[in-house]
């Protein structure tokens, strides 16, 4: 068992046995690594606070080759990143986002780019700019990823101009209006939405239109992962995540 050390931000934890947490990590070194952390839950121990959901940690742990597991040895708490916990929404959609990862990456794939990322957009996310900033993370994970959607263009014919475009989950993105009459489910994407979706975060566009694109992503999004993002059905559920334009959510094939 070699003893290692890097960065880690959490991404979730559950305990394990009478006094144990397991907790799931995104590495700077590692990518995505779980760990069992021994006896941490009992009376007077002080590191149980180092692994809430999205802190930043240092740790060294030994790693067992070949094995999902491994035993944390030692932990320091870098940054509890606080400006993100002091409001519920800002730390709702920190949540989403470390569930997005864990979701989306696999254990053991080291990925640097990806900790940065997702460190940075934790530190800047604010309620004023919270939109913009986690639609930029949604495309920018799913692009690392390997999924990213179709926003240029349509995903069928290529067609990269049109006067009306549509958005199909299951097809990965932009329908042309002649190629979307024959998909199933599809959602209305304005002018808009498609302008947003192409350059988040530069064009001006309000709360609404920012409201309509993160639920088209997050419809692709749950079309490609194995199980429902929590938190994301959450904030779907809230009153002001249902703010903004309706997105109709299906059409039946040839109801044109
Ligand atoms: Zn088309």
């Amino acid at each position: 068992m070699a003893i290692q050390k890097t960065e880690a931000l959490v991404l979730k934890k559950f305990d394990f046995r009478d006094t144990s947490l397991i907790v799931t990590l995104f590495t700077r070194d590692f990518g995505k690594m779980k760990v069992v952390v021994k006896g941490v839950r009992k009376e007077g121990s002080s590191d149980l606070v180092h692994f809430e959901v999205l802190n930043h940690i240092d740790i060294v742990f030994y790693e067992k080759a070949r094995a999902e597991l491994h035993l944390l040895s030692e932990s320091f708490l870098i940054d509890p990143i606080l400006e993100l916990r002091n409001s519920f929404r800002t730390y709702t959609f920190g949540c989403y986002l470390a569930e997005l990862v864990d979701a989306l990456f696999e254990i053991h794939e080291p990925s640097p780019k990806i900790f940065d990322f997702l460190l940075e957009t934790l530190k800047r996310i604010t309620s004023r700019n919270i939109s913009c900033e986690v639609l930029k993370f949604e495309l920018g994970i799913l692009k690392a990823a390997g999924l990213s959607p179709g926003i240029n263009a349509c995903v069928r014919c290529a067609k990269s101009s049109d006067s009306r475009w549509s958005w199909s989950p299951r097809q990965g993105g932009l329908l042309c209006g002649a190629c979307a009459i024959r998909e199933a489910k599809i959602f209305p994407v304005s002018a808009e939405s498609f302008e947003v979706m192409q350059n988040p975060g530069f064009y001006q566009a309000d709360h609404g239109v920012y409201k309509d694109v993160e639920q088209l992503v997050r419809e692709f999004i749950r079309a490609r992962v194995e199980y429902p993002i929590r938190s994301a059905e959450f904030l779907s559920s809230t009153d002001s995540f249902k703010a903004g334009l309706a997105v109709k959510a299906s059409r039946i094939a040839g109801e044109v």
